[in-house]
C-alpha cells in the first residue's frame, strides 16, 4: 500500500491549499473527504448555466497581495464588488453602514449631519458602559449601539443577528459585528479590502487546481476507520471538528448551520442584486442569494433567461447536514481552549480551518495561514 507524507482530512479550502503547497514541496498527499465531492463549503453546482454556491455565498476578499496573486495563479478571479441590500419591512437600506444608509434612515445628506446623528445615537451605549465602569462593549448589542446607534441596531442588526445566531444580541460576543465597516462616504462596497472577486468559472476550478497532484478519495469518512487512515501517512492535517477529533471528551462545541431553499425562477433578474438581507425577525430566512449576479454583470444578466435563488435559514447544528459557523460565546470559547491545549501537544497533527480552529474564518486568512506554514 502506498505511504504518504501527509494525510489531509477534509478537502475544503484549508486542506486543498495545504495539499497544493505540500505537492509543490515534493510531498505526497492523500486527501480524504466524507462528502461525495471536494471543495467543502465552497462547492458549486451548475444550474441553468449559473454557478450555484451550494453551501452559501462565498466572496473572496483580501488586502494581501501575495494571497491574491496566489489564488489568481490557480484560477483567474473576476472583480466582483459585494454590495448587499437590507430589506426591513419592505424598505431598502444599503450596506455596509454608510452615507446612503444614513440618508435612507434619517434623511441626512452631509457627513457632518450624519456624524451628529450618530453621536446622539451612540451616546446611550457609551453612557451605559461608563456607568458599568467598562471601556469595551460587553456584548453584541452594546457593541452595535456603540458603533452605529439604536435606530440602525433595531432595524438592520437585531433581527438579522438573532435569526442568524439563534441567540439574543446581549448573549453574543461583540467581535461578530466589528466585521462590518462604518463609512462616512457614499460607498456601498461591503469590504474594505483592496482585492475582491469570484473565480471565473466558479470555485470548483480553484479547488480542483489546488488538489492537482494529490490523491483524493471522496465519500470517505476518517472516523469510520481512523486507525487505518492514520497509518497511511507520516503526518496528518486535520480540518474537521476538533471536538470530534478528541471524541468529545470535554463536551461538544456548538455550531450554526444553514438550510438552503433553492428555487429556479423563470425570470432573468429576480432581485437585481446578489445579496438581499431580510433584517426583521418576522421573515424566517436571513437572506436571499441570486447567484447569477456573482458572475454575470450588466446586460449579460439577460443572456440567461432564468435565474436561481437560495433562501437561507439559519438553525442550530444538530449533527445533520454540515456545521457552518462556530458559536464563539464564553462557554464554547472556554471549551475550545481545552481542546486546543490537547492539539498543541500533538507532534504529527496539524489542525486548520473553521472547524478545527473553531474560528469564524474568512477564506483569505485561511490561504494566508497555509502560505505561511512550513510544509
Ligand atoms: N449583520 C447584521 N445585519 C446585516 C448583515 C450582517 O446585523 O444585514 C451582522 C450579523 O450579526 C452577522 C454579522 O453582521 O452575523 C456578520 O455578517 P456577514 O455578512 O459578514 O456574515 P457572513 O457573510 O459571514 O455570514
Amino acid at each position: 500500500m502506498k505511504h504518504y507524507d501527509y494525510l489531509i482530512v477534509g478537502a475544503g479550502l484549508f486542506g486543498a491549499t495545504f495539499a497544493y503547497r505540500a505537492h509543490q514541496a515534493g510531498k505526497r498527499c492523500l486527501v480524504i473527504d466524507k462528502r461525495p465531492q471536494v471543495g467543502g463549503n465552497l462547492y458549486c453546482e451548475e444550474v441553468e448555466g449559473i454557478h450555484v454556491h451550494k453551501y452559501g455565498a462565498h466572496i473572496f476578499h483580501t488586502s494581501n497581495k501575495a494571497v491574491w496573486n496566489f489564488v489568481n495563479s490557480i484560477v483567474e478571479f473576476n472583480r466582483y464588488t459585494n454590495s448587499p441590500v437590507a430589506n426591513y419591512q419592505g424598505k431598502l437600506y444599503n450596506l455596509p453602514f454608510n452615507m446612503n444608509t444614513f440618508y435612507q434612515m434619517w434623511q441626512v445628506t452631509t457627513p457632518e449631519e450624519a456624524q451628529a446623528k450618530l453621536d446622539e445615537q451612540r451616546r446611550e451605549a457609551l453612557e451605559a458602559m461608563q456607568k458599568a465602569g467598562v471601556d469595551a462593549p460587553r456584548n453584541l448589542e452594546e457593541q452595535a449601539i456603540a458603533l452605529i446607534g439604536r435606530d440602525i441596531y433595531e432595524k438592520l442588526i437585531k433581527g438579522y443577528t438573532e435569526k442568524q445566531w439563534g441567540r439574543k444580541c446581549t448573549e453574543l460576543p461583540a467581535f461578530i459585528i466589528k466585521r462590518l465597516p462604518v463609512r462616512m462616504v457614499y460607498d456601498n462596497n461591503y469590504f474594505n479590502d483592496a482585492y475582491q472577486g469570484i473565480p471565473i468559472g466558479g470555485y470548483n476550478k480553484l479547488i480542483d487546481g489546488l488538489l492537482e497532484g494529490a490523491d483524493v478519495e471522496t465519500s470517505t469518512d476518517f472516523f469510520a476507520n481512523r486507525a487505518h487512515w492514520e497509518s497511511m501517512a507520516d503526518k496528518i492535517v486535520f480540518t474537521g471538528k476538533i471536538d470530534e477529533y478528541y471524541d468529545y471528551r470535554y463536551g461538544a462545541l456548538e455550531y450554526r448551520t444553514v438550510r438552503f431553499e433553492e428555487e429556479v425562477i423563470d425570470t432573468p433578474n429576480y432581485q437585481g442584486n446578489a445579496v438581499v438581507n431580510y433584517t426583521e425577525a418576522e421573515v424566517p430566512y436571513t437572506r436571499v442569494i441570486e447567484h447569477k449576479h456573482f458572475e454575470h454583470f450588466g446586460e449579460a444578466v439577460y443572456n440567461l433567461k432564468k435565474t436561481v435563488i437560495s433562501r437561507e435559514y439559519s438553525t442550530e447544528w444538530k449533527g445533520e447536514s454540515e456545521p457552518f459557523y462556530p458559536v464563539n460565546n464564553d462557554r464554547n470559547t472556554a471549551l475550545y481552549e481545552q481542546y486546543r491545549a490537547l492539539a498543541e501537544q500533538e507532534e504529527r497533527v496539524i489542525f486548520g480551518g473553521r472547524l478545527a480552529e473553531y474560528k469564524y474564518y474568512d477564506m483569505a486568512p485561511i490561504v494566508e495561514r497555509v502560505l505561511n506554514m512550513e510544509v
